[in-house]
């Protein structure tokens, strides 16, 4: 009997030696990522292809592991997206407009600090602006998401091996100020892709951001080949990340611009958007396929945005593929209208209608003149974008946050420990406990 016991042991040990313990975690978090973002990318796809359904399937609907997560926060039932990434990065609860600290004012670590204690690699990368809330969340310490520029100093305190996205977010002499110091402290910088590919050898810390100075990347419905996309991101993070041959990785991948799209009820650009995060969480699952026992991918949300509904008033039917005509986002059409200046109405309708696939509400001879001011412009734009939606028979109920659930999707090691209803603070303790950082924090010490 004894002697059973001690194999009993002597198995336990062995399983928990090797088992678990990911080495390469990937936590990909769509900003404003609702359930309909998902699958209302899937079903447009789906229409193109004639179908009502889903014959093309993202690559994270496919993860065997799912669950829902609710998102309150210790202040509002509905959260923003500082609590929401303090919730997802920390483990705890706070108010609204926190970055990093708890309801009390304290500092509370995240866990990308705690995977860079336990000796690995840490990279953070959003296509927004690398000191907004949901990255600055996994480094930073401060009661206002708004102080920027504070934020932005906690990137070099952190010192993390990779960061990436659009610019930091600051006056032009803070960031040249930042980026000296960034310099001093070890950190490469690079400007676009190519840049990277060509200073990634030597660098011993990496900051990649857009070629010109960019607080955001575009969206990816407007993007030129000269602009970044999270699919990139994602290939040169792992690529400098595994390269550190430290004990694995972390990376942080926000899709940032889901919610930006989605705040402005704009449904083809948003779904745009959901398209580069997947191509993005594709780059991390061809990694997971060479290097399946030690690869973890978690795929979640921070909170929806703006109340997403497939369906409108009741007629039970959907008409997604009238968006496939729309060809820039709103932002970049009222650029365009207003750029017009001194024109005439024909002008302008046959602006709208390339570009959205929409006729205008105003009806003016074509040939009478017209200056296009901003308010113009942002008139007729919206006008296009909701008729456009209003045609695809989606619904916008929120035009801000919602307290809905979002999903969780996730594959690799130790993965089906994320399943059921569990709450954004579960992600981290939960990653953090299969990961055993505080086991590995001591052994580093
Ligand atoms: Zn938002």
């Amino acid at each position: 009997m004894k002697r059973i016991f001690g194999v009993f042991v002597l198995l336990l040990v062995a399983t928990s030696v090797f088992c678990g313990n990911p080495k390469y975690i990937f936590y990909f978090i769509g900003d404003g990522m609702g359930p309909s973002h998902v699958l209302g990318t899937e079903m447009y796809l789906g229409e193109l292809q004639g179908v009502i359904g889903r014959p093309q399937k993202l690559c994270f609907t496919q993860f065997p592991h799912s669950a829902f997560v609710t998102t309150y926060s210790a202040s509002n039932g509905v959260t923003d997206s500082a609590a929401s990434g303090t919730a997802l990065a920390t483990g705890t609860k706070t108010k609204n407009g926190r970055i990093g600290v708890d309801t009390e004012g304290n500092d509370i670590y995240s866990v990308a600090w705690a995977a860079k204690e336990a000796g690995m690699a840490v990279g953070i990368a959003t296509t927004v602006c690398i000191n907004h809330a949901t990255p600055g969340a996994f480094y930073a310490h401060n009661i206002s998401r708004n102080n920027y520029h504070e934020i932005a100093q906690w990137m070099l305190t952190a010192d993390y091996d990779f960061y990436a996205g659009g610019d930091a977010k600051c006056n032009d002499a803070q960031r040249k100020e930042l980026y000296d110091k960034a310099r001093d402290n070890g950190y490469t910088i690079a400007r676009g892709y190519s840049d990277y590919q060509a200073k990634a050898d030597e660098a011993k810390k990496m900051m990649l951001y857009q070629k010109e100075v960019a607080e955001v990347i575009p969206y990816t419905i407007d993007r030129t080949s000269d602009d970044l996309t999270l699919a990139q991101i994602t290939e040169a993070g792992i690529d400098f990340l595994y390269n550190k041959k430290k004990e694995g990785f972390f990376m942080m991948v926000e899709g940032g611009k889901i919610d930006y799209a989605s705040h402005s009820d704009d449904v083809a650009t948003v779904f745009h958007e959901v398209l580069d995060f997947n191509a993005a969480i594709e780059v991390a699952y061809e990694f997971y396929k060479k290097h399946k026992e030690e690869t973890l991918i978690i795929v979640t949300a921070d909170h929806e945005t703006g109340g997403l509904v497939l369906g409108y008033k009741g007629d039970y039917s959907l008409n997604l593929k009238e968006l496939q005509h729309q060809k820039v986002s709103i932002d970049v059409l009222k650029e365009i209208l207003h750029a017009q200046g001194e024109t005439t109405w024909g002008e302008i309708a046959k602006t709208v209608k390339e570009n959205t696939g929409m006729d205008i509400r105003d009806s003016h001879p074509a040939d009478e003149a017209v200056t296009i001011t901003h308010e113009l412009a942002n008139k007729v734009a919206w006008e296009a974008i909701y008729d456009l939606y209003r045609k695809a028979a989606i619904s916008w109920a929120s035009g801000n946050h919602s307290g809905t659930f979002v999903p969780l999707f996730a594959i690799g090691e130790e993965a089906d420990e994320f399943h059921g209803v569990m709450d954004n603070t579960d992600i981290p303790k939960t990653i953090s406990r299969i990961a055993n950082f505080d086991k590995k924090k001591s052994k580093n010490r």
